[in-house]
């Protein structure tokens, strides 16, 4: 019985060595192995045997159970790799899993370019804090005290801090002008330096206007600044950002921390002057108060008006990237909705 085992095992190890494809292998498997092999019989044919035959041929039926188990898996192995390294079965042309891949937010996207271009021409970037005062944002700036913008209707002052004054009277900063007595106060002159951020007002929102929106402030203070530097300044940063002239006119506005000053309107680039809800149907977008800082700023950040002059341009971002993008609804912008901003990955 053991020859005919042996021979068994050499018959089947030629078998599963000469096979050339895993189609072929598998039936090979149960032909060999499985109940009905002639390995299978012979175990059952070990009930008619002496204990002692039963003992050492049915450890030598199980050894070569074993090993031919083996050699299958070997030589599937074998198979399986030529099959992949040939390139069968493997379809080129499949199209893969692309990768999930984030991306700025518009407005981040203009904020960094601008920021970008600012300091190509010398300027300093600079980070104030959000959490601001009265002092910074209204006393320093030339807010007379009768402002409405200090009163609770625009401006969000924190709970707890309502009945201090100056210092002490805290708020979301509802713009950034704040920052640039605070940098007047840390640095000394002359300065060039911009200061963009979120600023925070409590008003109704609508397709032009939300209660947290983001501004781009530019300051230049030095013995001489003539109002032209302004201007140009203005049509430099049109120029960076739609990548051609863009039509603007200025007007005089009233701001108390500047003195004269004025507001520079752009034609609106989402209707193209045309009139839409963005520019509330005039064809022209207010995009920057501006002009030279007040004396009264100057003497806050501790200069000496008689000696310093400047000139302050104030950017509304959102407006900005709005009329690059051609996008009619402030909203979106801040919705978090990624249908909308996967746009401008
Ligand atoms: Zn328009």
């Amino acid at each position: 019985m053991k020859e005919q085992l042996e021979a068994l095992k050499n018959e089947a190890l030629d078998k599963i060595n000469a096979c050339s494809s895993l189609d072929a292998l598998e039936p090979l498997q149960s032909e060999l192995l499985g109940k009905k092999s002639k390995l299978s019989e012979v175990l059952k044919s070990l009930k008619s045997l002496s204990v002692e035959e039963k003992k050492t041929i049915g450890q030598l039926a199980n050894q070569i159970k074993k090993s031919l188990a083996d050699s299958f898996q070997a030589k599937k192995d074998e198979l399986s790799d030529s099959f992949s390294a040939s390139g069968e079965g493997f379809d080129i042309t499949l199209p893969g899993k692309k990768p999930v891949r984030g991306a700025l937010h518009p407005v981040t996207q203009l904020l960094y370019q601008l920021n970008d271009a600012f300091r190509s021409i010398g300027f300093e970037v600079y980070s104030p804090p959000e959490i601001s005062s009265e002092l910074f944002d209204f006393d320093s700036l030339n807010f007379p005290d009768d402002h409405p913008a200090r009163e609770s209707m625009d401006t969000y002052w924190l709970r707890g801090y309502e009945d201090k004054i100056g210092k002490e009277r805290l708020c979301l900063r509802p713009h950034l002008t704040g920052g640039s007595v605070r940098y007047m106060l840390e640095n000394k002159p002359p300065f060039r330096f911009v200061y963009p951020g979120r600023v925070y007002r409590n008003e109704s929102t609508d397709a032009g206007h939300e209660r947290a929106f983001y501004q781009y402030e530019a300051l230049i203070v030095d013995k001489e600044v003539p109002f032209s530097s302004g201007r140009l300044l203005v049509d430099t940063i049109l120029e960076c950002v739609f990548g051609k002239k863009v039509k603007t006119r200025m007007r005089s506005g009233f701001f108390p921390f500047v003195e004269p000053g004025f507001e520079i309107d752009m034609e609106c680039q989402v209707c193209a002057g045309k009139g839409c809800s963005v520019c509330g149907r005039t064809g022209w977008v207010e995009m920057m108060p501006g002009g030279p800082p007040h004396p009264n700023v100057l003497r806050a950040g501790g200069l000496d008006p008689a000696e310093w002059q400047g000139f302050y341009i104030n950017i509304g971002l959102d407006r900005l990237v709005m009329m690059k993008h051609g996008i009619d609804d402030i909203r979106l912008l801040h919705s978090g909705d990624l249908r909308f901003l996967s746009q401008f990955a």
